[in-house]
């Protein structure tokens, strides 16, 4: 099965004017890519953006949004107002945020059923950490994170894109190998395929953590990995570009 891939730039919380602008243009100017392009960036920068990426085909999304339609949510951004001007994609569930911002499992297939709700394609990571890896767990875990969007959302669940990010990989330099990640990939589509049937052939399984420029092209060869989601290395055009021409 040939999926076209795709490859997410996780901006986090960086980023500036000049500094966008500069990175945009670099990666404008290398296209077009072999395999899809987008960028998630935080909120205030989404609306310039979009205006800079209006003309090309990268696409472009947020890092999160919220469970809730609208009301008193102070800080939050509804899926209704990312769809407003265009975003496509918008992150959830990201190990920074399940970590810090204490998000169950519950609340990330909460956001992923508001933002598909909008038309906003929800990038639903899962993954575990170091200690859960040592102690065998690494299935159960994502199974489980896996478990409740697949629950939630029901027959809207062949909608999302999946991201792997072991939590022990994310901005630590160490990757998963390639044999590592396409083993839980395969299970995640196998979960998958229990849930959306022969539709889980078509979704999209991103892999995430220290992806860089060198180590791309092996991680994308692996049948189950449809791309990455990349965060330290998309800040810089130069290596951003790269993995995104090791993208097919
Ligand atoms: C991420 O934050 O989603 C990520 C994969 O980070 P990094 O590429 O820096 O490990």
């Amino acid at each position: 099965m040939s999926r076209r891939q795709l490859v997410v730039g996780n901006w986090k919380m960086h980023g500036s004017r000049p500094a966008n602008a500069t990175l945009l243009d670099g990666i404008l100017q290398a296209g077009p890519f072999a395999c899809d392009v987008a960028v998630c960036v935080p909120f205030p920068f989404l609306s310039e953006t979009a205006a800079t990426l209006a003309s090309s085909d990268i696409r472009w999304g947020s890092q999160d949004c919220s469970a809730q339609e609208q009301g008193a949510y102070t800080g939050e951004v509804s899926a209704a107002m990312l769809h407003e001007f265009g975003c496509r994609y918008a992150i959830v569930g990201h190990s920074e945020r399940r970590a810090m911002h204490a998000e169950s499992d519950q609340l990330v297939a909460d956001k992923a059923k508001a933002a598909l709700a909008r038309g906003v394609t929800p990038i639903v990571c899962v993954g575990e950490t170091r200690a859960q890896r040592e102690a065998g767990e690494t299935e159960a875990v994502v199974k489980r994170q896996l478990a409740a969007v697949i629950h939630t959302l029901a027959h809207c669940a062949g909608e999302i894109v999946v991201a792997y990010e072991p939590v022990w990989a994310i901005g630590t330099g160490l990757t998963a190998s390639p044999e590592q990640a396409q083993s839980v990939h395969a299970l995640l589509r196998a979960q998958l395929r229990a849930a959306s049937g022969a539709h889980a052939d078509e979704m999209k399984i991103l892999y995430g953590g220290s992806v860089k420029p060198d180590n791309a092209a092996t991680l994308f060869a692996q049948p189950d990995i449809d791309g990455g989601l990349i965060g330290g290395a998309s800040l810089k055009a130069a290596d951003f570009v790269a993995i995104c021409r090791a993208g097919h």
